[in-house]
């Protein structure tokens, strides 16, 4: 028997097409921001809008949604003295853009039942301090933003959405990024939905905060005074208004976007297509099932997350361990934060702050599920699965 070749835990689906944008690209003398950056903003808005109707939406692109989340919190006016409520099952950079301001990061449980941040535990953890809540869509579901908002409104806070996992889900039938929060931040990372190799996207209503987000995305470089290349004012001229950063998305990275976001509503069919499929194949096994978006909305997928029941008979480890035996590649999502020494040293944290998170932790594993799978590959992950749990 010869053995299959390994299946890694996430792979980017790059068409011809992409690869074609990118030469033409490169022929054209522009890879930095310029013209397809543009594009790429336009047509995100455009993708956002197709719902909502909205114009006033506007998309700023940048190089990674660490540097979206970043601006946004810096055009709100974050900084030393202020507190931001998290979640504590997310990804390190979700939290660590609120210390780059030199503000404060209150950690909170999530809600067993959906993973994302628990509504309870962010009216509890607000204090006078408080400026701002960051929820996450983890895997792809849609956090409970209409109570968020609601909370944000009572207590006179911004809300910034990382969205790095929710391109395209919904809640009610709205595309998140056009919720009504502050800001929301899409990821273009390799393992995201859809990928620029490394890019994001600052998706905001506020006219105020994009301004400020375009001059900070390039060294505070402001051009709003006049347009550059076609006003009066010599096109070497520029002012700068306060110290930057350098977060722009390249054309290079762009003309992948503009292809990749084509094909995102065929991607999420196929990421859906395979949850379901894993649904199925998984119901009679000692787990519980990631949780499926509620009727007639979107659930973009990036994650099958299984919890492993506590009689399951192997351990999170073991279970991982016996996957790569099998040539498969699994992950977790995430260690949570309060269990990083950074985070866990700076604010004191244990476990038993966090008892949803700490159990989530314990129990969960990221399977394969990415567009590029075959359904040849999505049935070895399931015989695998089924080998090490039925
Ligand atoms: C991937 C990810 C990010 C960061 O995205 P980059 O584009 O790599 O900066 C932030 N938050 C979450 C939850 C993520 O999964």
């Amino acid at each position: 028997m010869t053995a299959l070749p390994f299946l890694p835990f996430a792979l980017p689906e790059i068409g011809d097409d992409e690869i074609a944008e990118v030469v033409d690209t490169l022929k054209s003398g522009w890879v930095t921001t310029g013209p397809k950056a543009k594009r790429f903003e336009q047509a995100f808005a455009e993708f956002l809008g197709q719902n909502a109707e909205d114009s006033q939406l506007q998309c700023i692109a940048v190089n990674s949604a660490t540097a979206g989340l970043h601006l946004a919190l810096e055009a709100i006016g974050i900084g030393p003295g202020d507190e931001v409520i998290t979640t504590t099952h997310t990804f390190t950079a979700t939290a660590e853009v609120v210390r780059y301001l030199g503000a404060d990061v209150k950690l909170v449980d999530v809600d067993p039942a959906t993973l994302n941040i628990d509504i309870a535990a962010i009216e509890a953890a607000i204090t006078p301090r408080t400026k701002a809540i960051l929820p996450v869509h983890y895997a792809g579901l849609a956090a409970d933003m209409l109570a968020i908002l609601d909370i944000a409104r009572r207590h006179g806070l911004r809300v910034v959405e990382d969205a790095a996992h929710a391109l395209p889900t919904t809640l009610e039938k709205e595309l998140i990024g056009t919720l009504g929060s502050d800001a929301t931040v899409f990821s273009f990372y390799a393992n995201k939905t859809m990928t620029t190799g490394e890019g994001g996207m600052l998706v905001t209503r506020n006219p105020e905060l994009a301004k400020r987000a375009r001059v900070m995305r390039l060294h505070g470089m402001n051009r709003d005074a006049f347009d550059r290349f076609t006003a009066k004012v010599p096109s070497w001229y520029y002012e700068i208004v306060a110290p930057g950063f350098k977060y722009n998305l390249t054309d290079l990275a762009a003309a992948l976007g503009l292809h990749q976001l084509k094909r995102l509503p065929a991607f999420q069919k196929r990421r859906e297509q395979i949850a379901t499929r894993y649904h199925e194949a998984f119901a009679d096994l000692p787990v519980i099932l990631p949780p499926d978006a509620p009727e007639g909305d979107v659930h973009s997928w990036h994650l099958y997350v299984l919890r492993l029941a506590e009689d399951a008979g192997i351990s999170r480890d073991e279970f991982i361990e016996g996957m790569f035996a099998a040539g498969i590649g699994c992950s977790v999502h995430y260690v949570p934060l309060h269990l990083h020494p950074y985070w866990r040293d700076r604010y004191g944290l244990t476990p038993e702050q966090f008892p949803q998170a700490q159990k989530v932790f314990e129990h969960t594993v990221s399977l394969p599920l990415y567009t590029a799978m075959s359904d040849a590959d999505v049935e070895r992950v399931i015989s695998a699965v089924r080998g090490l749990l039925g």
